[in-house]
């Protein structure tokens, strides 16, 4: 049988992240050329993890790659909460500092709660602080965290129909899942999608999911999503980053997401590669919640 072109074509986060970027660093660059200072992304790690690591160090790279000045604070393993706290004072003051980021997880002796509601609302460019949390919740403007605001604009960059549509969200974690299911219930476009949320005592998993028009998996778990959980023709974003052996490859590793991508890419209409999907989002995300911070589009 002729392969449906349509099939399982790919939803580029790559492709959007670079239209994001190149439009923010234009912005940027109009703002220097005023002789303004332009947006300045401060990120704060606390002790030594290698992914905390790299992922502040991409974070610091795109922020220069679009103009902006970025700076990154960082605190041994052994810094009290009461020792970050006074960082996060500083930083909520620093006038030179449009927006920061507080990378997790912290210390087990740190409180993370804590710390995320000392952010200033009007720097909380992660929007992790329940006050950016709420108002996304009651469709107020504001900081939306920046993987599910990546994964709204995938949707709006490639047109895709949400309106009506079952939505089904497989995790709730407060900084995906949970957000995720909020927005696309919301009436927007994308969104006005009619939304399940599912999670690891969710029973007939696999029924549900096949009910979904469109799938968003962020549950953390390798290749789980299987073509048989999938409907034909659904729209699959796969959030899910893991790291699985591959003797065939020099690093000896490949990354691969929640979803079982060459078998259900075979059934998607749309679906997003990993890498290359929902990750190049969540960066470019971070750097538009910044520049909108400078432009103070949600606090005075
Ligand atoms: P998390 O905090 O670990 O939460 C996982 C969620 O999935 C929980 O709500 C859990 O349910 C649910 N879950 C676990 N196993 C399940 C199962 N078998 N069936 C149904 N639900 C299940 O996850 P997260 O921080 O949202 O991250 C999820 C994945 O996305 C991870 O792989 C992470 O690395 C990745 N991620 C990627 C990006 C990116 O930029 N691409 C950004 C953030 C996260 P309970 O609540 O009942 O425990």
């Amino acid at each position: 049988m002729a392969r449906d072109n349509k099939r399982g074509r790919l939803l580029d986060g790559k492709l959007v992240a670079k239209a994001l970027k190149e439009s923010i660093k234009k912005e940027v660059a109009e703002m220097v050329d005023r002789g303004e200072e332009g947006p300045h992304l401060a990120a704060v790690i606390v002790g030594n993890d290698p992914a905390s690591e790299t992922y502040v160090a991409s974070k610091e790279k795109a922020a220069r790659g679009v103009g902006m000045v970025s700076s990154v604070y960082r605190y041994p393993e052994d810094t009290t909460e009461k020792e970050l706290m006074d960082v996060i004072d500083f930083l909520n003051r620093d006038p030179e500092v449009t927006g920061f980021i507080v990378q997790l997880p912290l210390p087990k002796h740190i409180n993370e709660d804590k710390i995320i509601e000392r952010i200033k609302p009007s720097k909380d460019v992660d929007g992790f602080n329940p006050v950016n949390v709420g108002k996304m919740a009651i469709g107020q403007p504001g900081f939306v965290s920046a993987t599910p605001a990546g994964i709204m604009e995938i949707l709006r960059y490639y047109k895709i129909d949400t309106e009506g549509k079952n939505c089904v969200v497989l995790g709730r974690s407060n900084i995906v899942g949970s957000p995720m299911s909020i927005l696309m219930s919301k009436k927007s476009n994308p969104g006005n999608a009619t939304v399940t949320l599912c999670h690891s005592k969710t029973e007939n998993l696999d029924e549900i999911t096949r009910q979904a028009d469109i799938l968003i998996t962020a549950i953390g778990s390798p290749q789980f999503v299987k073509a048989d959980m999938v409907k034909e023709g659904a729209v699959v974003i796969d959030v899910g980053i893991h790291r699985i052996e591959d003797k065939s490859s020099k690093k000896g590793y490949k990354l691969v997401g929640d979803v079982d991508f060459d078998a259900v890419k075979e059934k998607a209409s749309y679906i997003t590669p990993v890498p290359g999907g929902v990750g190049p989002m969540t960066i470019a995300s971070l750097l538009n919640n910044t520049l909108k911070a400078y432009k103070s589009e949600y606090y005075g």
